[in-house]
């Protein structure tokens, strides 16, 4: 069984009499393990597209199935629930809670969840996972953009989500930051997490290992991609 499966998915946004069609009947699977990068230029429905394959939002027609759940038959608190559990998002604009340490960011999804046991430690775990160990204590405003996606990143592992999902991660960051999170990513797959990228830049797109091209709310191309990049300490340090 695919994680994520869906076939001839199509959403429309309706404002007043104008209706949008904005994904035009889109097939893919996923499987566990996967690292695929979902690539098209701005405005093409990457955006639409990762909201309804992150559990936010439901596609107007057509099947998604998540671990073999129906999740159109899904109540929205039903939804609410998986994607606490299921999902971690990282976003290009970080969304760190200001006023509030490093530690604390990373602790808050448990705080909803049933593990409550060890939170301090767990928290910690991921943190040394993204190499901000020496960091715990910080405000968040007192860290660089690079540490405060790597603080995001912490976040969204915690739970131990099946399939992290990163909208332009590296958008609002400088190169080297930018080659040290997908390198952190690449860790991150190579232990098995599953993780999907929206990106609208082919060079970022590379560090995956499938990628799905978007154009117009249409997939034009499904590939694995042949000659990976890999974020290496060289470039970092370069
Ligand atoms: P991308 O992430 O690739 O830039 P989006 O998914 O954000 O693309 O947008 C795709 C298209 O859908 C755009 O033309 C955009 O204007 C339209 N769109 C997105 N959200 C809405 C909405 N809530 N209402 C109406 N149109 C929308």
């Amino acid at each position: 069984m695919s994680l994520i499966k869906v076939k001839n998915l199509k959403k429309e946004y309706k404002t007043g009499e104008v209706v949008t069609k904005v994904l035009h009947g889109l097939s893919f699977e996923i499987e566990k393990g996967e690292f695929i990068s979902i690539m098209g230029p701005s405005g093409s429905g990457k955006s639409t597209l990762m909201h309804i394959l992150g559990l936010l939002d439901k596609p107007t027609s057509g099947l998604y199935l998540f671990k073999g759940k129906d999740i159109t038959k899904l109540s929205d608190s039903e939804l609410a629930l998986l994607r606490n559990k299921e999902i971690g998002f990282v976003f290009q604009a970080f969304n760190l809670l200001p006023r509030t340490t490093v530690l604390e960011n990373v602790k808050l999804p448990l705080v909803y969840s049933q593990d409550k046991k060890n939170m301090d430690q767990r928290a910690q775990e991921v943190l040394e996972q993204v190499g901000l160990g020496h960091r715990l204590h910080y405000y968040t405003n007192q860290i660089s953009g690079g540490e405060k996606q790597r603080v995001a990143i912490a976040r969204a592992l915690v739970n131990r989500p099946s399939v992290i999902l990163a909208d332009e991660p590296t958008g609002n960051l400088d190169s080297k930051s930018g080659i040290q999170i997908m390198q952190i990513l690449q860790n991150l797959n190579d232990m098995g997490n599953t993780i999907i990228l929206v990106t609208h830049e082919t060079y970022t797109a590379e560090h995956a290992k499938r990628i799905i091209k978007i154009i117009d709310g249409r997939i034009i191309d499904d590939y694995p991609v042949r000659n990976r990049r890999f974020a290496s300490q060289e470039e970092i340090l370069k």
